[in-house]
């Protein structure tokens, strides 16, 4: 499915070239307020063991139900990844044994997923872009947490996740480098973000990785894969690639071989650790689970799922290529996330021209926000009617940082004011510097206050200039017998009148009149 690989993403080992060969298994939690299989609620963060119902407890009798929810947000997903739905899936019991596993087995969707194949575009830093093929996704149960560190001689085990609903989402082992891998994973959080499906915050463990990787000389077979487990940040899944890939290279150059394994990523050392062998791997005796009933639903419901998704990032981007001629760039910063993509838009909505607007909003106002915006933390946009100074209101909460936007509108106010040369480009800077420090500045009207109350008014009234710049060209006879013959100098006389206007003259009406007076 993929094109060749670029030589430059090829490893360079002591006997030639490696090519890196990934496949991702992500496991993100369905959005929904309550688990897989029972009424329980998904809350993060609530006191230990406060969410279990006698489902997730394992009680005996206890019968799953499934939750509907979970069902459609499961197909939402998979329409959103292009793949097929299949209308009937069968859940299966997967059995272990482990102290968080209070059933002794976990549902999980093993011969007949509820979603098959699919492909996502993504687009890569260097401008390329790959499609990366699905192989399926399935809904699964989550297990409890054991806290190993709140007791010196006992472990204790929380199940408040025991029975969240996961989906599971496995790729083809289409990916080929470090880069690739961190941005599909980028990518399919970005589309379960807009689909609502799964709120991708890898800080609260809603989106973890198995990472799968294998070496090979260029155009060979497959290598041997190891799975690197639960890696839950993207810049961890880049370093355990990178890690890992050289590990393998290194043994396959001295002449051993690899062995299929289960390994662990130390995020302090930055190194990949064996965690069992293929001959340790669990039998897990799957059998259909005989309290559940194959899941069926039909073509319509699929259907009606289909045309109520919203306009996901790919279309988006294709969009404001079209209709607004933003950059490639812009357009992928933009869709990146849909809060910075539905701020953009009411930019637009409220007047601003689209390229100034998308231009403003990246380079200054997202400047400043993402000073304080963590790359593996989804920003809690709170309602972007309120602002608060980013610098100081922010609030940090379980590691995620809360950030209460400026208004669309009025970010919207001040590239309008730029683009009809109300104000300067400069002036504007300030100006946001000061609407983000004030606070609850919503209204463009206020934001018409500001301007006025600082006297921030740009000079384009011509004769105010004209006066200005008379007095300039009075005072310097010397510079403008210089100018005539070196119109560069033209550039200082511009310097002069920007300087006793205070900044606020219009630069290209100062220019078009002094190229009059000083006749250039
Ligand atoms: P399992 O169910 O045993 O984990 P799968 O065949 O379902 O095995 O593969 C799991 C993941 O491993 C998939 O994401 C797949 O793309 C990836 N994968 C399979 N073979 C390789 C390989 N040789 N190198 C890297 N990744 C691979
Ligand atoms: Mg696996």
């Amino acid at each position: 499915m993929n094109a060749p690989v670029k030589p430059s993403k090829l490893i360079k080992g002591a006997t030639g070239d490696w090519e890196v060969v990934i496949g991702l298994e992500i496991h993100a939690q369905v959005s929904s307020n309550a688990k897989l299989f029972s009424g329980a609620a998904t809350a993060f963060g609530g006191d230990q063991n406060t969410h279990v119902s006698l489902v997730d407890a394992a009680m005996p009798g206890m019968l799953p139900v499934i939750n509907e929810e979970c069902v459609r947000q499961a197909i939402r997903s998979g329409l959103g990844l292009n793949a097929k739905i299949h209308l009937r899936s069968v859940f299966d019991r997967k059995n272990y044994f482990y102290p968080d596993l209070p059933q002794g087995y976990q549902i999980s969707q093993y011969k007949s997923p509820i979603v098959g194949e699919g492909e996502v575009v993504v687009d890569l830093p260097d401008g390329d872009s790959i499609t990366v093929g699905i192989e399926r996704l399935h809904l699964e149960q989550d297990a409890g947490k054991l806290l190993h560190d709140q007791h010196p001689t006992s472990t204790f085990v929380d199940l408040n996740r025991s029975g969240v609903a996961l989906m599971e989402i496995v790729s083809k082992p289409d990916l080929r480098s470090s880069e690739q891998a961190k941005a599909y994973v980028s990518k399919l959080r970005t589309i379960m973000r807009y689909l609502g499906t799964c709120d991708g915050d890898m800080e609260k463990g809603s989106l973890r990785a198995d990472v799968n990787v294998s070496v090979r000389r260029p155009g060979e077979p497959y290598g041997t894969r190891c799975e690197i487990k639960n890696v839950n940040s993207i810049r961890f899944i880049g370093q355990a690639i990178e890690y890992e890939a050289q590990r393998q290279i290194g043994i396959l150059e001295d002449g051993g071989k690899i062995d299929q394994e289960t390994r662990l990523f130390d995020a302090n050392k930055g190194e990949t650790r064996s965690m069992r062998s293929k001959e340790e791997a669990h039998d897990y005796r799957y059998f259909p689970d005989p309290d559940l009933l194959p899941l069926e639903f039909t073509q319509a419901y699929v259907d009606e799922l289909k045309s109520g998704l919203p306009e996901l990032p790919d279309a988006k981007k294709a969009r404001y290529l079209k209709e607004f001629s933003l950059s490639d760039q812009d357009a992928d910063v933009l869709v990146a996330e849909p809060e910075r993509a539905a701020y953009f838009e009411k930019m637009v909505a409220n007047g601003a021209e689209p390229k100034a607007a998308a231009n403003w909003f990246i380079n200054e106002y997202l400047g400043q926000i993402s000073k304080v915006e963590e790359s593996d933390s989804v920003p809690a946009v709170v309602e972007p009617t309120i602002s608060v100074s980013v610098g100081h209101g922010s609030t940090s909460r379980s590691g995620q940082i809360t950030i209460n936007w400026t208004a669309p509108e009025a970010n919207s106010a001040i590239v309008r004011m730029v683009t009809s040369n109300l104000i300067s480009g400069k002036s504007a800077k300030a100006l946001l510097g000061l609407v983000i420090e004030i606070g609850p500045v919503a209204d463009p009207d206020d934001v018409k206050t500001i301007v006025e109350h600082l006297n921030l008014k740009q000079v384009t009234d011509l004769s105010a200039i004209e006066k200005v710049v008379d007095d300039i060209v009075a005072a310097n006879p010397d510079k403008v017998a210089q100018v005539v013959a070196k119109p560069a100098m033209l550039g200082w006389f511009v310097g002069q009148v920007m300087k006793s206007s205070g900044g606020k003259a219009n630069p290209q009406a100062v220019n078009d009149l002094l190229k009059r007076k000083l006749g250039l």
